[in-house]
């Protein structure tokens, strides 16, 4: 029900669960965080309040300087630790903030062309179809921009790609997704309240849009894949 993303400078978990935090509001009913360290993607997740994942980061801390963060209110699958996002592949790991209404018919697609999953959720289809897609050769700029395509309903998406310590990819249909602009740091989250601790400088993804994020910017695509310009703007503190 809630994302986060976040490119720094420092180790990034802390500051994913502050941002996650400051979405606690829209309610959930579990929690996760995934990062990269040396390349590898590690995640912690939890059943329950933040404070349970804190507890997890704290027994088994993670390093890193990118990451992404979800609080989830389930929609399909049980609020269990293996059903918290992020979900992952051998290759990416992603958060999701909505309804995959097609989920069972490409669910039933990627196990038939072998592909094994590790939840009950609409979520985890998106995993495995961008992983398809980075098995075919592409890059993972390009496997997101073919596989968003075969997504029906409702999403808010960020990704985090093993061995890509400078890539965050966000999509949005349906569901809102900010960009925050940081001195060499870029945030995403479902709104700027959740990025208010670290920046104000906000760029909103339009309706059927997808970002590119790097420590120096964002590329922003619309739906067709063609580059387009998202202005960002200073928003008041605390909005
Ligand atoms: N549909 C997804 C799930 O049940 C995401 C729910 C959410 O928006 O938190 O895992």
């Amino acid at each position: 029900c809630g994302i986060v993303g976040i490119l720094g400078k420092q180790a990034v978990a802390g500051q994913v669960v502050e941002a996650l935090r400051r979405l606690e509001y829209r309610g959930y009913d579990s929690a996760g965080v995934a990062t990269l360290e040396g390349g590898r993607l590690s995640r912690r997740r939890a059943e329950g309040k933040l404070k349970n994942l804190e507890v997890r980061l704290s027994n088994e801390p993670l390093d890193g300087l990118i990451g992404i963060g979800h609080t989830r209110w389930a929609t399909h699958g049980k609020p269990t630790e293996s059903n918290a996002h992020p979900h992952a592949t051998e290759k990416l790991a992603v958060v999701h903030n909505g309804i995959i209404e097609n989920f069972r018919e490409l669910k039933a697609e990627l196990e038939a062309d072998g592909h094994v999953f590790a939840s009950e959720t609409d979520t985890e289809v998106i995993a495995h179809l961008v992983t398809r897609e980075l098995d075919r050769g592409k890059d993972p700029i390009a496997a997101v921009g073919a596989s968003l395509p075969h997504l029906r309903g409702a999403f808010a998406l960020a990704f985090l790609f093993e061995g890509q310590e400078d890539l965050l990819i966000g999509a949005r249909k349906g569901s809102p997704l900010a960009v925050g602009i940081g001195d060499g740091e870029m945030y995403l989250g479902s709104d700027a309240l959740a990025l208010a601790p670290f920046t104000n400088l906000i760029a909103y993804l339009d309706e059927g849009d997808w970002v590119v994020l790097n420590r120096k910017g964002a590329t922003f695509y619309d739906a067709d894949g063609s580059q387009v310009e998202r202005r960002a703007q200073r928003v008041a503190a605390g909005a």
